[in-house]
């Protein structure tokens, strides 16, 4: 393949200069083992490399400076003399590659997935390629509905369109963007990378920084809606409230409500579900909530006339949304009471506040395969690369404090944080100190919590709310805390999932009465027996709480999805069912691994649990696995009707 962007840099000299000092050195070095096939680059780089952030990389000036020259000379090289770029690595040099990317060593199991990540394939593969391309008047037959225009919801549509298949969007909101739309809270933003956190096929080299704002984001989601003309399938202002399959014609029924309360019908071949579990918020049950006399809002509902500057405010919750609203907030208010029921274990980032460098944007667009290695740098450092963090060790002591050796290093690192932050005599560290291992909840980045915590309008209240009155917020030890305004940073109903619609597959079984209705399973999170062609995006065991991408899971899932289709289609089916030992024998084996992960460790709290102490919402595989998962489609496993 050649570079369609490289002849270009025999006018740009200057440009690639400044881009290759702006550029990531270690991530650079890779590029130029890929293009030169030399790997003693990286062994005399490997000694610097002790993690996969910028962070982590302790490389000598001079040997820098080297291979920013030996980089530049190659790529003038193909600039004057287009050829096709060496094929991608494969074997030992590329397990080198990765393991020196990622500062430790990376198993063989992760060469097919960075492959076809390398690979510039004319066909992505992650799409639905025809074995057998159908006739159009089959294609167009087949009519798919997709709730939700969210994140999952688009990039669902996006693949449906590639493949010629006729679909509709419901979505309840006015526009796109799921919850990137709906969340607006003041200091919202993503704690992934972007670089990360956006589509594989959609990347933007343009990141204004590596953690974006909401509106940003936003922003990111309209344009690729844009982009692939989305809308006009989009119905926009309905909500969709039942789904009825019919098993004599093997189709769905779906009824969706408008914003005026009027209902319609649409006629379905297959439902591809991407609400997301986070989208309906969760207010706790205080005696006399209702009676406050002040402003009260959920972070998710948030009102963008309400003015917090100089108010009295309450904040209930410090998970990762009120980890964003405290410090964002705090300078401005009067004064901001904070209620903790259960500290967080929060990492610091010295990236987190970091803009990108105009030759760093540079870099990612036009440095042949360097936007892939960086890719991969983050899936290890915030992903991959944390899942054995999360293992009990069954032989490690102290299990009230960590679950195993790394885990314990990760607890002394964050703890160590803490103490610079506050000081070490500080009479918050007993508050601020969980006292559960590392993981246990959702891990955060620091988003300047400790510092707010040291404001003199700041004060972090750790007795429980006994309840609500018209002034304020009363705890257990009788203390009354008047405010102006409370804000609820509680959290969503995560564990009803697709609620609150009516899910009626064969013979008019509701799906929440198979979940009963907070014990969601499903076939590699997706797929239901006796819900024929209904698909689930986001579902159960599917989301990440020590890092991960959920962009990534869903490009994971939206291929299995359209394999499923494929099957249907090229074949003259209606409509595929996953075989009920199937189903069964996933969830024993996610409940198996889940019995030694930190999620269940004895004691812990937390929403990826449901009130039967069941892991119903996180999935406990590396991701490398749930790709190896669903980018293999095995027909055996399904009834097809
Ligand atoms: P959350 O993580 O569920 O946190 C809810 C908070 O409210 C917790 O501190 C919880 O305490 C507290 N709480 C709940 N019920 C309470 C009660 N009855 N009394 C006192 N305190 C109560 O919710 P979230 O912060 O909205 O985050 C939810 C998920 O959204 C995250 O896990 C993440 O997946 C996603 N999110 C991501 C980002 C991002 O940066 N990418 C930002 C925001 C949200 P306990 O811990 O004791 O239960």
């Amino acid at each position: 393949m050649t570079h369609p962007d490289l002849a270009q840099l025999v006018a740009q000299p200057g440009q690639l200069r400044a881009a290759l000092a702006a550029a990531d050195a270690a991530t650079l070095m890779l590029v130029l083992v890929q293009l030169t096939g030399d790997p003693s680059w990286l062994e005399r780089a490997a000694p610097h490399i002790a993690g996969p952030m910028s962070y982590h990389e302790t490389m000598p000036e001079a040997l820098r400076e080297e291979i920013r020259t030996a980089l530049f000379d190659v790529l003038m090289d193909y600039a004057r003399n287009p050829r096709p770029l060496p094929p991608v690595p494969n074997g030992q040099l590329l397990i080198d590659m990765l393991s020196t990317a990622a500062g430790e060593v990376v198993g063989e199991d992760y060469i097919a997935m960075m492959r076809e990540d390398l690979e510039p394939a004319a066909i992505d593969p992650r799409g639905l390629v025809w074995r057998k391309r159908p006739d159009p008047a089959v294609l167009a037959a087949f009519h798919v509905v997709i709730i939700g225009a969210g994140m999952s919801g688009l990039c669902a549509a996006i693949r449906l369109q590639q493949a010629g298949i006729a679909f509709t969007i419901i979505e309840k909101n006015t526009t796109v963007s799921g919850t990137w739309f709906e969340n607006s809270y003041p200091g919202c933003g993503v704690d992934t990378p972007n670089h990360f956190y956006s589509y594989s096929f959609e990347p933007n080299h343009d990141w204004s920084h590596f953690y974006a704002k909401r509106d940003e984001l936003w922003q990111y989601f309209e344009g690729v809606a844009d982009k692939h003309d989305l809308r006009r399938r989009t119905h926009f202002g309905a909500e969709v409230t039942t789904c009825t399959f019919d098993d004599a014609s093997q189709l769905w029924t779906v009824t969706a409500r408008r914003s005026d309360g009027s209902e319609y019908d649409l006629q379905a071949n297959a439902i591809m579900s991407a609400v997301g579990i986070l989208n309906r918020p969760k207010l706790p049950d205080f005696p006399g909530r209702d009676s406050f006399a002040g402003t009260a809002l959920h972070t998710a509902q948030w009102d963008p006339g309400f003015d917090w500057r100089g108010k009295r405010i309450a904040m209930i919750g410090t998970g990762a949304s009120g980890h964003q609203v405290g410090p964002t907030i705090a300078p401005d208010v009067a004064s901001l009471t904070i209620f903790q029921r259960s500290p967080h274990w929060v990492v610091p980032n010295p990236n987190y506040f970091g803009a990108v460098a105009d030759g760093k944007k540079w870099a990612l667009a036009n440095i042949p395969f360097y936007a892939r290695w960086y890719r991969f740098q983050l899936f290890w450092g915030f992903a991959d690369g944390l899942h054995s963090a999360l293992k009990v060790d069954p032989e490690w002591e102290n299990s009230a404090r960590s679950i195993n050796q790394k885990n314990d290093r990760h607890r002394i690192f964050m703890e160590r944080h803490i103490r610079n932050e506050l000081g070490a005599d500080s009479p918050l560290l007993p508050k601020v100190i969980p006292d559960y291992p590392p993981y246990g909840k959702r891990i955060l980045i620091d988003n300047d919590w400790y510092k707010m915590l040291k404001r003199p309008n700041v004060d972090l209240v750790t007795d429980r709310i006994a309840a609500i009155t018209p002034e304020g917020i009363v705890t257990t030890d009788g203390t009354l805390t008047s405010v102006d305004a409370i804000i609820y940073a509680t959290g969503f109903q995560a564990s009803k999932m697709l609620w609150p619609m009516t899910i009626k597959g064969r013979r008019g079984v509701s799906l929440h009465d198979v979940w009963k209705p907070d014990d969601a399973t499903a076939y590699l999170g997706t797929l239901v027996p006796e819900f024929p062609n209904f698909f689930i995006l986001l579902g159960p065991n599917t989301g990440l709480a020590h890092g991960g991408n959920a962009i990534f899971m869903v490009e994971c899932q939206v291929r299995y999805i359209m394999n499923c289709l494929r099957e249907v289609i090229e074949n003259g089916q209606h409509s595929i069912d996953v075989r009920a030992p199937v189903h069964d024998a996933f969830v024993q084996e996610v409940d198996r691994l889940h019995d030694g992960l930190v999620w269940t460790h004895k004691g812990l709290t937390n929403w990826y649990r449901n009130p039967a102490g069941r892991v119903f919402a996180v999935l406990p595989y590396r991701l490398v696995d749930y790709w190896r998962m669903t980018s293999a489609f095995d027909p055996s496993e399904y009834r097809f009707a």
